[in-house]
Formats: C-alpha cells, sequence, structure tokens
C-alpha cells in the first residue's frame, strides 16, 4: 500500500483542507430499511422461498420477515455462486431497487450484503478506496480542522460528510445541497487563500519614493476619473512604503486611461529614475509620445527600441522600450520598473527587466499594467500574490453599438461604410486568416482584398506575421480608410478615428479577442460601431456579447460559457481550477473568505 504522503503528493494536495474538501462521490448505504418504499433501494433481511432456473437466468422469489411481504427477483448471467448464495431456505440480508408491478414487488440486481448498518464513502480518485477511506480516517478529525481555522457548521459538515453515521447525516447532500455547498466553497475559498499567504514573498525596496504628484494632475488638459485617482493613490502607498518593494497589477479594459496612471507613477518615482516596457515598437513610440506630451519638460526621457533610440537612456529620468530594453547592460540605477500589457510578455521577461535593475536583497518596486479584465473574483483569489488594483470605468463614456449581421445585410454594411469614409472616420475589418482554408466558412484576407481594393481607396493590409505589420499600422493611421488584417490589431494600437469594426466569422473567437477588438472602435468617444459577421445570428454568446458592454462582465460572461462547456480558443487566463467555486458567481463567498485570513 502506498504511504499517505505519496498518495497526497500524488493528488497534489498540500494541505489538510485540501483532503477534507475530497468530498465522497456517493455513499454505500446498507442501513436496514424501515419501509419498502417502490423506486428506492431497500437493505433486508430476507429468506429464499423459491428458486427457479430459465436458461442462464434465475427467478427467485423472497421472503423479507421485518415486512411480512414477498419480493420476486430475476438473476441475470448466474453462476454456480448464485446457486449456493440463493438456495432455499438461506436467509441472508440483501440490496437492491424495489420496483413494484401489477401490485408484486420485485427488486432489481438484489445483491447478498455481509455488513449491515454502515454507509461507507466512495472517493472517486485513481486510488483503491479503502487506501483513502484509511487516510481520511486517520487525518480528518475534529481537532485538526480545528487548528486550520474551520469553524464549528464548517467541522459539522465536513465530518458528516466522511463519517456518516447514519442516513440522515449525508441526506442534506441532497435535500440541502446549495447549503452544504457553500459551505464547501467557503472552505474551498479559505483554503485557496491560507495556501497563497504562505507564498507572497516580499522584498525591501531599493528606496521608498514620494515625489509630488499633485502639479502632474492639475496640468492634465482632463480630469481623472475617481478610478484613475485611487488608483494613483493605492500606487502613491506602495511607493512610499520603506519596509516592502510595491507588486501591484493595474487591470483596466483598453481606453480605461492606463496612461495616465503609469505616467503619474514616474513621476512620484522623482528624482529617482523608472522604466516602461511595451510588447511592441509601436506601442512604446506611442508611450514615448504621451510621456513627452504630458509630463513636465524638466523630465528627461528617453526611447530604447532595436535600432532606433530616441534620447540618452543612460541620463534618462524615464527610459520607456521594448524587450529590447532586457538587453541592456549598462542601464542607471532604476527605482521603479513598469510593464505595460503585461500579459503579451512572459513572467521570465517580466522578472528579468526587475532582475537587471535590482540590487541583491533590495528590489525595485513593480507595477504592470494589463488590458485583459479578469472576472472581480478572480482578482480577489489572485490579491493573495500580488495586490490588485481594477480599473472598471473609462474616461468618457463609449457609444459603441455591436451589432450580428449575416450575408443579407452586406448591402447595408458597404453603404454604412462609405458614410463612415465619407466623414473622414476609418474601418476596421478582421479576418479570420491570411490566406484561403477549406476548413473555415469564411473568407480569408487574400480573397477578400481584392473586392475592397477594386471598390475603395485607401486599403491597408497586415497580419501576425507580416514584418512590415507596424510601417503598415502607422500609415494606415495617417491616410488610411481601410483596414484588412487578422486579430493583430488586438494589441493596444489608438486609432482615434477608427469609428468601424467588422469581425468576420466572430463566432470562432473567444469573448475576450472580440472585447479586445471591439475596444479598438470610438477610442476618444466618436459615436461607433462593430459588427459580427456570422452564418449564425442566433448563436448565444454573440447575442450575450452584444449586450455587454463592459471587459469585466465580458471576462464573467466568459467563463460561465467556459464552465457550461462551451470552450473555445484560449483567450483568457483559465485561471485556477476549483473543485466547487465557481469563480462567475461566488464573489460574496470569496470575499467573506478572504476576510478571515
Ligand atoms: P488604456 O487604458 O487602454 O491604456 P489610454 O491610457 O491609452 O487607455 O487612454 C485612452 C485615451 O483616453 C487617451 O487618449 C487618454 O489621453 C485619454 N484619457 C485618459 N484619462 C482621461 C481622462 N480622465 N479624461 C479624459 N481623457 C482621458
Ligand atoms: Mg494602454
Amino acid at each position: 500500500m502506498l504511504k499517505q504522503k505519496e498518495i497526497l503528493s500524488k493528488l497534489k494536495f498540500s494541505s489538510l483542507l485540501d483532503l477534507a474538501l475530497l468530498i465522497p462521490a456517493n455513499y454505500d448505504d446498507t442501513t436496514l430499511s424501515e419501509a419498502l418504499i417502490a423506486g428506492e433501494e431497500i437493505v433486508a433481511l430476507a429468506r429464499v422461498e423459491n428458486v427457479k432456473k430459465l436458461g442462464d437466468r434465475l427467478q427467485i422469489n423472497l421472503f423479507l420477515p421485518k415486512f411480512k411481504r414477498f419480493v420476486s427477483a430475476t438473476l441475470f448471467k448466474v453462476t454456480p455462486y448464485h446457486y449456493t448464495v440463493f438456495s432455499v431456505g438461506a436467509e441472508l440480508f440483501i440490496k437492491g431497487k424495489l420496483t413494484q408491478f401489477n401490485g408484486f414487488l420485485q427488486l432489481l440486481q438484489p445483491k447478498k450484503i455481509t455488513t449491515i448498518d454502515k454507509i461507507i464513502p466512495k472517493y472517486k480518485t485513481t486510488f483503491k478506496n479503502s487506501e483513502i477511506l484509511q487516510m481520511i480516517g486517520s487525518l480528518i478529525n475534529y481537532e485538526n480542522l480545528k487548528k486550520e481555522g474551520l469553524n464549528e457548521l464548517e467541522i459539522k459538515t465536513i465530518l458528516a460528510l466522511h463519517f456518516p453515521k447514519k442516513t440522515d447525516d449525508i441526506l442534506p447532500f441532497k435535500t440541502h445541497r446549495n447549503d452544504i455547498l457553500k459551505i464547501l466553497k467557503t472552505i474551498e475559498a479559505y483554503n485557496h487563500f491560507k495556501k497563497l499567504k504562505g507564498k507572497r514573498v516580499d522584498f525591501p525596496p531599493t528606496v521608498s519614493l514620494n515625489g509630488d504628484v499633485e502639479p502632474f494632475i492639475n496640468s492634465l488638459p482632463f480630469q481623472l476619473t475617481d478610478e484613475q485617482q485611487k488608483v494613483i493613490n493605492e500606487i502613491r502607498q506602495d511607493l512610499s512604503n520603506s519596509a516592502k518593494a510595491a507588486k501591484r497589477v493595474v487591470i483596466g479594459d483598453v481606453g480605461s486611461g492606463k496612461t495616465i496612471v503609469i505616467l503619474a507613477s514616474a513621476v512620484m518615482a522623482l528624482p529617482r529614475k523608472s522604466i516602461l516596457m511595451a510588447p511592441t515598437s509601436l506601442l512604446a513610440l506611442q508611450l514615448y509620445e504621451e510621456a513627452v506630451k504630458f509630463l513636465p519638460k524638466s523630465v528627461k526621457i528617453a526611447l530604447v527600441m532595436q535600432g532606433n533610440n530616441r534620447g540618452e537612456y543612460k541620463d534618462a529620468d524615464f527610459i520607456i522600450g521594448t524587450h529590447a530594453l532586457l538587453y541592456k547592460d549598462d542601464l542607471p540605477q532604476i527605482d521603479l520598473v513598469m510593464v505595460d500589457e503585461q500579459h503579451r510578455f512572459g513572467a521570465n521577461q517580466r522578472n528579468l527587466l526587475s532582475k537587471l535593475v535590482s540590487q541583491k536583497d533590495k528590489k525595485a518596486h513593480m507595477l504592470q499594467f494589463s488590458a485583459t479584465p479578469i472576472p472581480r473574483t478572480q482578482a480577489m483569489m489572485d490579491s493573495a500574490l500580488v495586490d490588485v488594483s481594477l480599473i472598471t470605468t473609462t474616461p468618457f463614456d463609449k457609444d459603441i453599438s455591436t451589432r450580428i449581421i449575416s450575408k443579407e445585410d452586406f448591402p447595408f454594411l458597404l453603404s454604412h461604410i462609405r458614410d463612415e469614409i465619407a466623414a473622414h472616420h476609418q474601418v476596421l475589418i478582421v479576418y479570420p486568416l491570411v490566406e484561403k482554408s477549406e476548413q473555415i466558412p469564411y473568407q480569408s484576407i487574400d480573397e477578400a482584398r481584392s473586392f475592397w481594393e477594386k471598390n475603395f481607396e485607401n486599403v491597408f493590409v497586415t497580419h501576425g506575421k507580416d514584418k512590415e505589420k507596424d510601417e503598415v499600422l502607422l500609415s494606415f493611421r495617417e491616410k488610411g480608410d481601410i483596414l484588412l488584417a487578422t486579430t493583430v490589431v488586438e494589441v493596444g494600437i489608438s486609432l482615434p478615428r477608427l469609428t468601424l469594426a467588422v469581425i468576420v466569422g466572430a463566432e470562432r473567437l473567444g469573448l475576450a479577442t472580440l472585447h479586445q477588438l471591439r475596444g479598438r472602435v470610438g477610442r476618444l468617444g466618436l459615436t461607433s460601431c462593430c459588427y459580427l459577421y456570422t452564418h449564425n445570428k442566433q448563436n448565444d454568446r454573440l447575442v450575450k456579447f452584444a449586450q455587454t458592454a463592459s471587459g469585466f462582465d465580458i471576462a464573467r460572461l466568459d467563463l460561465e460559457f467556459r464552465n457550461s462547456g462551451d470552450i473555445l480558443e484560449g483567450s483568457m487566463q483559465s485561471g485556477q481550477k476549483f473543485r466547487w467555486l465557481d469563480m462567475a458567481n461566488d464573489e460574496e463567498i470569496v470575499k467573506n473568505a478572504m476576510m478571515r485570513i
């Protein structure tokens, strides 16, 4: 028999509560029945009255003394074993499902049982039930659960589920399933926080940063939103901490105004230096331009990209760049590290940047920014490891309507496209593929291109593997009317005149991707439209997507579809797997569990 430790590690259990939450899949209940109820399993003492052989079947008649009733049963595929067990006059305990047929009682598949009045939990693992039973028996008890911090009700529930004494103990799992589930969910969330709490490591900062950000905020041509202000305050607290370096992720929808938060952070770092890494040259350039536009003129800003630098990064207060930064071995002393669109980098790259500028056991403050909204519940779960700020509103109300269209709407779509171009706006059309494919019932860029080029001017084309992607996007931004692309435009480039997006074969994309694409239009509040082109207008996901605007709600919706088994192209982090918790709906439970830590 495997040792407990081995079993626990094979089950990937690292805490006592992991084991406690391995709830039996069902129970083998051999409690003697008090009544004969058709449709239910019964356990009773029986005397064999009569046996008749019919081919390879055995027809038996049993008398149940307790109920003074006869029941009949048919056994299939009988073996010599059955003859000995069911010989006339034999008394035995049997278990089987009772049915009623024309007033006669029948037992389906009666089995002889040797133990009675016991309830044996059945665990669903790859191990023998007896091994799990033994382990649970030796580890799960009142004292141990109490030590883990569970309350009386939780302990009582867990013990009843693992060690039921009578049928009533397991009945609530059927009759009050939701109450029990809620308790299990709470324990699971609590267990999660307990485990993560031990995993979070904090380091002292290289220095505490206290730059005055007020003059910068007052110099802006607009007012910060409440949430931008709130996040800046949280970061202010982080940076001024002299005991531990900041470790925060700021998550905000596309267009929620994260750049200003980045710039404000660079200002709070002054007179010390900060660095910002972005996933593409285009994005780095855009951030650089915004930094130059908004930061005080006295702040020295440098841009570092492969073969294209601006300013001298060794003297700069604020260095902005791509991953080219990771190859610099002569970076100055830097006390604040920021990463924009952090989900586009691997963990290694993000950590490398921080390592480059940290000193031995002291770390630079670290802020990461992400435009991939996650459900609030997930954010809470993550907050045990890293501080999380959410920006859920945008500075101006975005006026984007989403419509699901099909082939028959094409003439209407064309006239809408012409109107937008006439108004000096721009149009984006996203195709599923560059080249023709038999697998996909939609046109590719290659197939559609000539139509657009023949009927419109200033048509630009790019895609993920296009080496000239950045140049194409930059010229399109200046002088294009229509951009044909694959989902590359997902990267947060700002095209302020873009007011119409058409997503071809929309149902093939994950909700997060659709949301990113939709976020490209109406960046500055212009009335905009997102068309989801599909052969299936009734598609439930698309219909719900069209009705939902906030990225945080979309993330929740995405989870709901995933939970319901509708798993699509992975566009959102799959997150942690939970046995009982439903991240889409259990916000309250998670919040309560978090407060117990
Ligand atoms: P994202 O969160 O996607 O990075 P940005 O920082 O690029 O969003 O902001 C989108 C646009 O909104 C930018 O043009 C920015 O200047 C503008 N903006 C940011 N904050 C505000 C605000 N409080 N009021 C008005 N406009 C703002
Ligand atoms: Mg951004």
